[in-house]
């Protein structure tokens, strides 16, 4: 789905301040609301289109970043290089009217504090062997994250000491109270400060985590990289990002594999070419030459009268598809290499060959003799 220009959802110009952002984003988040248009059913999407486009053109940091590289500067899997993926996990849930309102009235954006949160994903990028790409091997690497704390398994308390219900919003995280705002009057749900929209009050904190219910660690991991993995693969762990929240589960892990170029072979999909030297001999007279592939060296059969760049197609001989149905080829192009030294014998030698050829060159492909046609044609008798 192509997203629409941030600017454009907003309805103002690129060169507009914040304060007409603001004051943009206040009269369309009371039009779009969902809880004010419970008829459309793309009201939520609207509204979220809407607040994506005010989180990040509202901050100046992301605004730059975007007027920069566009919605690529957020996307997932930009490059080690590129602009760098923020975390935008938490536009899944939009705020409710009363966070819209602490917003403007220069209270703190906030999640909505209360339920499970999903963990965030992670990103590592891991380069392995070419021939390791090819036919699939398995690499540990050690991933930085967040995990649920296993003193306190994430509840937050020093094992064996209380955890009291939060007396303010009898532990349900939040409060209802009646406010006058731009919106008009209305009844408002706000996170409870108390607890912080958890419902419960932690009276001595674990020691491990200090009362945040995870730890960072360096997790080792093992990786199963499959036969036929090619630059830029995407492989997926589930649930080894980083810790969820108040119950959430984690998020994924994406391995972002990258392949080092090989000595002889270059890839193109599932077929590989490779360069193999061969002597004047070889190619005149044909010959049986040892060539290698990805599992060692193999024969090929040169025919007589070979010429230099002639193509051969080994069979099966390529990258394995990732699906697991079939293979791909082997091209061997072979090169006729001219000696550049010869020992007096050799020398002789091929003088004689030459007299023995005289000003003939032995050309199936009659590109010479079309050469000397077009040279008599104009030169009169050659
Ligand atoms: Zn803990
Ligand atoms: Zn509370």
């Amino acid at each position: 789905m192509s997203k629409r220009d941030y600017y454009e959802v907003l309805g103002v110009p690129r060169t507009a301040s914040l304060d007409e952002i603001k004051k943009a984003y206040r009269r369309l988040a009371r039009q779009l609301h969902p809880d004010v248009n419970k008829d459309d059913p793309h009201a939520a999407d609207k509204f979220k289109e809407l607040t994506e486009a005010y989180q990040v053109l509202s901050n100046e940091e992301s605004r730059r970043k975007y007027d920069q590289f566009g919605h690529a500067a957020f996307e997932q899997g930009a490059g080690p290089g590129g602009p760098g993926g923020a975390d935008f996990s938490w536009f899944e849930d939009f705020p409710d009217l009363s966070d819209l309102f602490d917003l403007f009235m220069g209270g703190a954006w906030r999640r909505r504090a209360t339920g499970p949160q999903r963990g965030a994903d992670l990103r590592y990028d891991l380069t392995i062997g070419f021939e390791e790409a090819a036919f699939g091997t398995e690499k540990e690497i050690e991933v930085p994250r967040t995990e649920i704390c296993p003193r306190c398994h994430g509840n937050q308390a020093e094992p064996g000491t209380p955890i009291r219900t939060c007396p303010h919003c009898h532990g349900t995280g939040h409060i209802q109270m009646v406010q006058n705002t731009f919106f008009g009057r209305m009844a408002t749900t706000r996170v409870c400060e108390a607890c912080g929209g958890q419902g419960k009050l932690v009276d001595t904190p674990c020691r491990e985590c200090h009362g945040q219910g995870v730890v960072h660690r360096q997790r080792r991991l093992k990786v199963r990289i499959p036969a036929g993995v090619d630059e830029g693969t995407r492989i997926r762990l589930a649930g080894e990002g980083e810790a969820g929240s108040r119950g959430g589960s984690p998020g994924d892990l994406y391995v972002f594999v990258r392949v080092k170029p090989h000595k002889l072979f270059v890839r193109q999909g599932l077929d590989i070419r490779c360069q193999v030297p061969i002597t004047f001999a070889q190619a005149a007279l044909g010959a049986e030459i040892q060539v290698p592939t990805l599992e060692g060296t193999m024969p090929l059969r040169i025919p007589e009268g070979t010429q230099t760049g002639s193509v051969f197609r080994l069979r099966g001989k390529g990258i394995p598809s990732l699906q697991g149905f079939g293979r791909g080829d082997q091209f061997v192009e072979v090169k006729v290499v001219t000696p550049t030294k010869l020992n007096p014998r050799q020398r002789r030698l091929f003088k004689e060959l030459a007299d023995s050829f005289g000003e003939e060159v032995l050309d199936s492909q009659g590109l010479l003799g079309k050469m000397k046609d077009s040279f008599t044609r104009h030169a009169g008798q050659g």
